[in-house]
């Protein structure tokens, strides 16, 4: 851990961890098993701590050198009343605004303080029922015929799967899956897919039962989106590359059908409610996803999913080495926890 120097009396540490996938975890833009994630601390006047985990994803222009820069300045902009989560987060947003994952870090970690000072659990200091989490699917890598039957065996614990595309081969593999399992699929093509190639998928998603189309065009190909959604028979079309913040969803709106909420993406916990009223009110599907992270991250997005329809929170079930327990998933049931705050405990 290396302290940060600041006058208040909140206290700012960090530290990188890498975690990894029980497989190399691959999409359509690669993949790989070694993943590094930043924890952030944030430790207040009476000694609790809060915790928070930025995830540097290079596919958004972050980095851990920038997520660093961005821990250092908000180190010099804590917020007096750690309380004060909408002023705090509107300070790191004018000295961090390029570190949507630092940001998601610092305002997990201020909300796990804020329910630990409250003595309450996130989702209930919001008025959820616990009882109303969606199942959360399992997803299953681009891999070897062989392998994805094996994934599938795997992944026995949950109902529902998500199958990355956006191969020469994704009919194979979705052969693959189908004939290992009659479990609901739905797949995610990473912005891999051209609209000619997405209009030609669309019935061999039908015959092969998928229940949701996630990403199929590059992100800024919003006639081409709302082409796929009029052709879709049935299957909703669901953004996640094309929405990274509220402000996004108006944009979007009426071309698919659902956006895909990300905290490393949308940077902060009171962002992710603000995409959930503002996809509410143009009527669409909210779906939650995650990249591959620890407890810490997962569990801070599992106490909004009683507000959401579709859950993909697998990120931490994905490794082997989550270093804290958190959020469980229990035959693909999200179990939060009852403890106060994020309810996470470094094991
Ligand atoms: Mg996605």
């Amino acid at each position: 851990m290396v302290a940060a120097e600041q006058p208040v009396a909140l206290k700012l540490d960090s530290e990188i961890v890498t975690i990894h996938t029980r497989h190399p975890f691959i999409i359509a833009r690669g993949g790989r098993s070694e993943y590094q994630v930043l924890l952030v601390r944030l430790t207040d006047g009476d000694g609790l701590v809060g915790w928070g985990e930025a995830y540097p994803s290079s596919y958004y222009g972050e980095s851990i050198p920038g997520v660093q820069d961005a821990f250092r300045a908000a180190a010099g902009a804590l917020p007096a009343d750690p309380m004060n989560l909408e002023g705090a987060e509107r300070r790191f947003l004018e000295v961090a605004p390029r570190s949507a994952a630092a940001r998601a870090a610092l305002s997990i970690a201020l909300h796990d303080l804020f329910g630990k000072r409250l003595g309450q659990p996130l989702w209930r200091l919001w008025g959820l029922d616990a009882g109303k989490t969606p199942r959360s699917s399992f997803t299953i890598g681009i891999d070897t015929p062989e392998k994805m039957r094996a994934k599938v065996l795997e992944a026995a614990d949950y109902d529902i799967l998500k199958i990355k595309l956006g191969t020469d081969h994704d009919e194979d593999l979705l052969r693959t899956i189908r004939d290992a399992t009659d479990k609901p699929i739905r797949v995610d093509a990473n912005a891999a897919w051209t609209r000619e190639r997405a209009l030609a998928m669309l019935p061999v998603l039908k015959e092969f039962g998928v229940d949701l189309l996630e990403q199929p065009l590059v992100p800024d190909d919003l006639d081409g989106l709302r082409a796929v959604r009029r052709a879709s028979p049935g299957i909703p079309i669901v953004v996640d590359e094309s929405c990274l913040v509220a402000t996004d969803i108006p944009k979007v709106a009426g071309a698919v059908d659902g956006i895909n909420i990300k905290l490393a993406k949308c940077g902060s916990l009171r962002e992710a409610l603000r995409m959930i009223a503002t996809a509410r009110a143009h009527g669409m599907l909210v779906m939650v996803g995650c990249m591959i992270e620890t407890s810490v991250a997962i569990t801070a997005a599992a106490h909004f999913t009683p507000l959401v329809d579709v859950a993909d929170l697998d990120g931490a079930a994905l490794t082997v080495d989550d270093p804290f327990t958190g959020a469980r998933i229990d035959r693909g049931a999200i179990v939060l926890p009852t403890e106060p705050g994020l309810g996470v405990v470094r094991r």
